[in-house]
């Protein structure tokens, strides 16, 4: 008898997920941590992979300096491989390869060597088939670090802040993911976008979300991210929003994205 698969990885290898969006301060890295949190909550095995050279992720997640000897910046030059630079987090199933400085130069020397927009994708394949889920946390810009991660990924996963511009920069941001998909990976998807700090007192909030809905349809998680203080005080001490305050509203909107992302993910593969 044949069996409906019944999870949401049924091909043995990890969905990797890159937490895109060219502008800074969007929730990026938030949305990484504490859906890999999540994630990592009901069951999943998770990686996190810092390629911000601000290290973002790496010190939400209470990774100290000298845990990051061996980081991205040495996978995509290629003098570690990804399994080294791996640590594990205080929360169970949850790994993180974290960032470095270094990072920020890393364009000029990653054009010097072979395949330079595949060399993440070449790391991630290498890597036991350990992980469920990787999730990228990516750097605020569309440059070839970031074009690395839409390379290595099965989709994005796009934060989108409420705010005016939104929209013109997720233009930006479309034609960047055709731009990959011509180039380098025809199958990435676009898991979905998620509507960040939002703020239901603020009109503008309301609207933006209403036209990034118009535009964007179902791609669009139901799923919104409030505006909340708890979420922005949890990276000081080193742990996702989900560990400091698993009961604010930030948390609870985390918990059920993940949620929302894993049917999202069972119908793909029930598709498939
Ligand atoms: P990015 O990675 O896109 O630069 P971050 O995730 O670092 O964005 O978020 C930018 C800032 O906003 C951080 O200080 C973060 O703590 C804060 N922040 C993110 N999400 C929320 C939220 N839902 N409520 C309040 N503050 C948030
Ligand atoms: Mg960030």
């Amino acid at each position: 008898m044949t069996q409906m698969p019944q999870t949401d990885r049924p091909s043995g290898h990890a969905r990797t997920l890159a937490v895109v969006n060219q502008k800074g301060g969007v929730g990026k890295t938030t949305t990484a941590i504490n859906l890999g949190t999540a994630l990592a909550a009901v069951g999943r095995s998770v990686l996190i992979v810092d390629l911000d050279p601000q290290g973002n992720a790496s010190t939400g997640l209470g990774i100290d300096l000298n845990q990051r000897d061996r980081n991205t910046y040495h996978v995509l030059v290629g003098t570690v491989k990804g399994e080294e630079a791996i640590v594990a987090t205080k929360i169970p199933r949850l790994d993180i390869m974290p960032s470095s400085v270094e990072l920020s130069g890393s364009e000029l020397e990653l054009i010097e060597l072979p395949t330079p927009q595949m060399r993440l994708k070449k790391a991630l394949l290498a890597l036991p088939a350990k992980y469920d889920y990787v999730l990228i946390d990516c750097p605020p810009s569309l440059n070839l670090v970031t074009v690395n991660a839409m390379a290595a990924a099965d989709a994005v996963l796009v934060p989108l802040q409420c705010e005016f511009f939104a929209l013109e920069g997720l233009s930006q941001l479309l034609k960047t993911i055709e731009r990959v998909r011509v180039s380098l990976n025809p199958d990435l998807e676009i898991q979905g976008i998620v509507l960040t700090m939002f703020d239901r007192r603020n009109r503008l909030s309301e609207q933006v979300a209403d036209d990034v809905r118009s535009h964007m349809g179902s791609k669009v998680y139901e799923t919104v991210i409030p505006r909340n203080v708890r979420v922005s005080e949890a990276p000081s001490h080193g742990s996702p929003a989900l560990l400091y305050d698993y009961r604010c509203a930030g948390s609870q909107a985390y918990i059920r994205l993940a949620g929302e992302l894993l049917r999202r993910e069972r119908r793909r593969a029930m598709a498939a």
